[in-house]
């Protein structure tokens, strides 16, 4: 019996968009199948893309690509309930061609990716919610929506954090999540007119700006950090929480999110803007929430459904490693078609691609900053240490406030930290970044 297409790939966000490009454009039966009404409807996110992967399949992307703004610019900081300290950095080249990275709008990029996927030559059908992977024994034989299945030699799965086809089969066992590796992110998105944005943010046309923040404004214990991205005339605000913090502590996301935007740093970039979108969404990010393995007999696993999106509180990466994986896994599809077997082994070249684009060694890495980013301290008391030793410095010169030596110790024993404890936290960055 012959199948319905040559390869499946569920959910057109970054990773099965590019995953049907690249299959399409070389001549692959593909149907990408996708929930909502339309590519990128369903998706949220804090929007900064690293694309030079999409390189490979479409040059000059971002010529025809809807962006919203080339990030010039990057602010980091530490919040404190009063105050913050943030550096700036920026490089002229990343105002240039081929750019580094850019602000965008999921609804615009990803409905934009996925007309490409059909004028390459893939069906796209949209408001289709995936219901099953069709398991023939160990084998993924398509997929079943609505009572009907759908056939194919190979399944690509990109259907996104919380993979609800993969929970409960052999590619994650668990029916749920780990709650350790699963973080909340938080978005809004709101208008501000073109003109204003470039005034207050000091951007010429096209032009973007991006702010991540180590959030220290919350109760002791509860950790996030917060994101400030402009893009053509809106700017997205958000969070992202690291929930398990947050158990046991009376605190709610949405109030966590009003803090955030009346902190002085932030509510002055708001002035006057008006809000006009909000959402949120679960995280499951690094090492800690790969799948029990990446692909199996007529299936693989791509973008955040594996796992592979990077945050540490402060910055958060995914849509690249999506482009990436959904990439590698289309090379592997193509490999298995040219060597006319789509079973579990020749699917291993999806392993040994993940390899060589260094996604894997990228997660590997991140690892020693999964165990360490989350730490209780980095999020309050540091944050309220370096803003203090900043305000002495730059507020009271030759007024008794002592050396480094001496200021220090005093700010330490304010903010309740332990030499030890301070050496301790130290080694352990020195051991895990
Ligand atoms: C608040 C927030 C801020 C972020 N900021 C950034 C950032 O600045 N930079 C960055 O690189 N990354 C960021 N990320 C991470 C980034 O959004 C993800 O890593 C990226 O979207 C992963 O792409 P994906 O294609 O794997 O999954 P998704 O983009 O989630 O796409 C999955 C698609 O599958 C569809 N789908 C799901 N289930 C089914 C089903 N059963 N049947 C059919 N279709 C289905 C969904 O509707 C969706 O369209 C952020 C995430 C959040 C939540």
């Amino acid at each position: 019996m012959t199948d319905d297409f040559d390869v499946i790939v569920v959910g057109a966000g970054m990773a099965g968009c590019s995953a049907a490009i690249r299959l399409a454009q070389r001549g692959m039966n593909t149907l990408l199948l996708e929930r909502g009404a339309e590519a990128g409807a369903k998706n949220l996110s804090g929007g900064i893309l690293w694309g030079h992967d999409l390189d490979a399949i479409l040059p000059r992307w971002w010529e025809e690509m809807p962006v919203e703004r080339r990030i010039v610019r990057k602010r980091f900081g530490v919040l404190t309930p009063e105050r913050a300290a943030s550096f700036v950095f920026s490089d002229p080249a990343w105002a240039k061609p081929p750019y580094v990275a850019h602000a965008v709008l999921r609804a615009r990029t990803d409905a934009w990716l996925a007309r490409k996927a059909e004028e390459a030559g893939a069906t796209l059908v949209t408001s289709v919610p995936v219901d099953r992977l069709n398991w023939e024994g160990t084998r993924v034989h398509g997929v079943v929506q609505g009572g009907e299945t759908m056939t194919a030699p190979v399944t690509i799965l990109c259907d996104g954090a919380n993979s609800r086809l993969s929970l409960g089969t052999p590619i994650r066992p668990a029916s749920r999540l780990s709650g350790e590796a699963t973080e909340l992110g938080i978005k809004e998105v709101y208008r501000l007119p073109r003109e204003t944005i470039e005034e207050r943010f000091q951007l010429a046309p096209h032009e973007g700006h991006a702010e991540e923040w180590v959030a220290g404004i919350y109760p002791p214990g509860v950790m996030g950090g917060g994101f400030l991205y402009t893009n053509d005339d809106t700017i997205s605000l958000g969070l992202i929480l690291n929930i398990a913090s947050m158990f046991g502590k009376g605190v709610y996301s949405h109030d966590l999110m009003e803090q955030f935007k009346l902190h002085p740093a932030i509510a002055a970039r708001l002035d006057g803007a008006e809000l006009v979108e909000y959402g949120a969404k679960l995280i499951s990010s690094g090492w800690a929430s790969r799948p029990a393995a990446w692909h199996g007999d007529g299936w693989m696993v791509c973008g955040d459904a594996a796992g592979f999106v990077f945050s540490n509180g402060l910055v958060i990466q995914g849509m690249n490693y999506a482009v990436r994986t959904g990439l590698a896994a289309a090379d592997t599809a193509l490999a298995a078609r040219e060597a006319n077997d789509p079973s579990a082994s020749r699917l291993s070249g999806y392993a040994e691609r993940l390899e060589s684009t260094g996604v894997l060694a990228d997660f590997r890495e991140f690892e020693g900053l999964d165990r360490v980013k989350w730490n209780p301290r980095f999020y309050s008391a540091y944050p309220r240490m370096a803003t203090s030793m900043l305000a002495g410095f730059l507020a009271d010169p030759g007024e008794g406030g002592g050396n480094l030596v001496q200021r220090l110790r005093r700010v330490q024993r304010e903010v309740g930290l332990s030499m030890r404890g301070m050496v301790t936290d130290g080694i352990e960055m020195a051991r895990n970044v």
